[in-house]
């Protein structure tokens, strides 16, 4: 009794006023961090399956700490999807990107496209697409250049109002990936009419190959699914040649995974672009 006594306790304030504390200070410390310029964009290339060529490239954000390194996106970005700060990091996210891209295109290098993650809260935002805009216009970033990946959940969340954006953006010359694809509730009617241009297969359908022979099946449906619409499809997490093989078996033509290469920051990526011969 006694036990549970303080358990109860500790239960109802302290241990609640850590996690709201903790969290606060978690805020403060991403407004600074945006102020002080401590985000960057990873760059992971996606490769043509058949030639084993670069067709473009996922940005991923990372948040360069000045005592705890590198820290990787699940420890700030569902924390800023939360709070909203996420309208202000994805502009800067998007920002560097673009900035990024155009500095290699100066130096002769154009990347086909840069995928951009997005978040549903960001579509909340009335002024998303005149954000997006803005930056093209700063950045002399061509919109063709820009594809945009939304989760199949996040999608699905603000289905009518989303799809509308996505539309705009479109007209703008961007085109569209549903992200994590098989893990949300998409209705097939629904994703004919959605404006999108490719679809993810998600990691955790790719991990269990060959070994799980329905993950091979959902690849497969996938694969027929994205003909049908005729969308593209792309292969998220390949780590190994046996996942490769599979994956091409069943007709994937683009995949991205560390069996081809990490997220890399600029500065390495360019050495690989140097290396292709590219730069
Ligand atoms: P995601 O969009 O599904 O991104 C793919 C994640 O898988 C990345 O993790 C990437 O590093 C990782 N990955 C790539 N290849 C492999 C592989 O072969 N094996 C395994 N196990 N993992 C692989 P990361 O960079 O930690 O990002 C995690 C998630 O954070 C992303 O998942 C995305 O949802 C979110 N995120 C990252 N950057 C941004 C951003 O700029 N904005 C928003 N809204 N979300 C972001
Ligand atoms: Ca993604
Ligand atoms: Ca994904
Ligand atoms: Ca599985």
């Amino acid at each position: 009794a006694k036990e549970r006594g303080r358990n109860t306790y500790e239960f109802y304030t302290p241990q609640l006023t850590e996690e709201a504390f903790l969290r606060v200070k978690m805020e403060a410390e991403i407004r600074m961090a945006i102020e002080r310029e401590e985000f960057t964009v990873y760059f992971q290339p996606q490769i043509d399956l058949n030639t084993g060529l670069v067709t473009g490239a996922e940005v991923l954000a990372r948040w360069l700490h000045s005592e705890r390194g590198i820290v990787p996106p699940v420890e700030f970005i569902a924390l800023a999807e939360q709070n909203g700060q996420i309208i202000e990091l994805g502009e800067v996210i998007l920002r560097l990107a673009c900035r990024q891209w155009r500095c290699w295109s100066d130096n002769g290098y154009v990347l086909p496209f840069i995928a951009v993650n997005f978040s549903a809260r960001q579509f909340e935002d009335p002024r998303l697409i005149e954000r997006v805009k803005a930056i093209f216009a700063a950045e002399a970033f061509p919109a063709e250049r820009l594809e945009i990946e939304i989760t199949e959940g996040h999608l699905m969340k603000k289905v009518e109002q989303t799809s509308a954006m996505l539309e705009e953006l479109k007209s703008l010359g961007c085109t569209v990936a549903i992200d994590d694809f098989g893990t949300g509730y998409s209705s097939l009617s629904s994703l004919k009419k959605l404006p999108v241009n490719r679809l993810k297969i998600d990691r955790s359908f790719v991990q269990d190959l060959p070994r799980d022979e329905d993950d091979r099946v959902i690849a497969r449906a996938i694969v027929a699914l994205s003909h049908s619409l005729r969308l593209d499809v792309v292969a998220e997490g390949i780590e190994t040649g046996d996942q490769l093989l599979i994956l091409k078996e069943e007709g994937c033509l683009i995949g991205q995974g560390y069996l081809f290469c990490p997220p890399l920051p600029a500065a390495t990526f360019e050495k690989l672009l140097l290396e292709e011969g590219k730069l």
